[in-house]
């Protein structure tokens, strides 16, 4: 556990990143940051709080850490259904380019990016007849809660 650490160019990357977007490079921003960089799915307020917490750094903080974050358009947060945001980081492109499906157990609650699921142009030009949309959600099972061999 906690084996992962970004290297120095990785943490570079983040605190340029950070400065770009205006903001002052803080040790609890670079944190919140870094915590959701490893991170392999959606991250929400608690969940960033819990990891972080061992470093001194409140829940408060980390809130409105992640509120900042976004605004600079270096996260995202999406809603799934259930009336908690979920943090993550946004990749490089607009936006539309990095909206990904989420799939959703239905038993855990657990959440993982689809991000090799493609919503391609002829499907994103059918639904814009019917709204612009603003997440795309998959419901089911997750392997560990219904496992297949
Ligand atoms: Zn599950
Ligand atoms: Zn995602």
């Amino acid at each position: 556990m906690n084996s992962y650490s970004p290297d120095q160019t990785e943490v570079e990357a983040m605190q340029s990143r950070i400065r770009a977007a205006g903001l002052r490079c803080t040790a609890a921003r670079l944190a919140v940051l870094k915590e959701l960089s490893r991170a392999q799915s959606p991250l929400t307020h608690a969940d960033v709080s819990e990891r972080l917490v061992s470093q001194g750094i409140d829940k408060a903080t980390v809130f409105r850490n992640l509120v900042d974050l976004v605004d600079a358009e270096i996260l995202s947060r999406t809603e799934l259904g259930d009336h908690v945001w979920r943090f993550e980081v946004r990749g490089p492109g607009t936006e539309a380019e990095q909206a990904h499906p989420h799939f959703v157990c239905l038993d855990c609650g657990g959440v993982t990016c689809l991000s090799d699921l493609d919503f391609d142009a002829p499907s994103r030009r059918a639904t814009s007849r019917v709204g612009e949309i603003k997440e795309i959600l998959i419901k089911g099972v997750c392997v560990e809660c219904n496992p297949v061999d």
